[in-house]
């Protein structure tokens, strides 16, 4: 999937530090996109802010299956396909069965990298909110053929919309010294 990526995307990262250069010209607030690809989270972050996305947006049996995975440099995010080995025929002669693996369902999932960004980058390989909320957006514009397109844009811009709004009320509320649910920072 990397090397399918690096083909649709040769400039990759000259406009926004992290994302595609493609995605970020068609963005309509670049410096949004800046701003979460700028912002370091660490993975219990990153599982929280997926958790929450995930019951906002999916379906609850989609919700409830979804699955983080941790260890891809670049991130990934869509729909695992569940297999299972079922016989398909068992030879008349020596008396052996032979198998299929069958598709038996899929859950959506997104797989980022363990480490965190430090402050300030470099964002190669390192986890951070505007890499959680790309793959994330992956898992929502899956039936989309177009795989950086316009439609993934659009959404990858409303999470983005949507996370920095939230921080604004979550400061805000700091602000005026009100409790807040120590995940300011994801
Ligand atoms: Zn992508």
């Amino acid at each position: 999937m990397s090397r399918f990526r690096l083909l649709r995307d040769p400039g990759r990262e000259k406009v926004c530090g992290g994302e595609y250069d493609w995605v970020a010209c068609e963005s309509r607030d670049l410096p949004a996109l800046v701003r979460v690809h700028s912002t370091p989270c660490t993975c219990e972050e990153a599982t929280a802010l997926l958790s929450e996305l995930a019951r906002q947006h999916l379906p609850t049996a989609e919700a409830n299956a979804f699955r983080v995975q941790w260890g891809s440099k670049r991130g990934r995010g869509g729909y695992l396909a569940l297999r299972k080995r079922e016989v398909r025929f068992v030879c008349p002669v020596t008396g052996r069965a032979h198998y299929r693996m069958s598709k038996i369902g899929q859950v959506p999932y997104v797989s980022l990298p363990k480490i965190p960004m430090k402050q300030g980058g470099p964002w190669k390989d390192s986890l951070r909110v505007g890499l959680v909320l790309h793959e994330f957006a992956h898992v929502l514009t899956i039936d989309n053929d177009q795989w950086h397109g316009k439609v993934f844009t659009k959404s990858l811009d409303d999470l983005v919309a949507a996370w920095i709004a939230r921080q604004t009320r979550s400061l805000a509320s700091t602000d005026r010294g009100e409790c807040t649910t120590g995940r300011d920072g994801s």
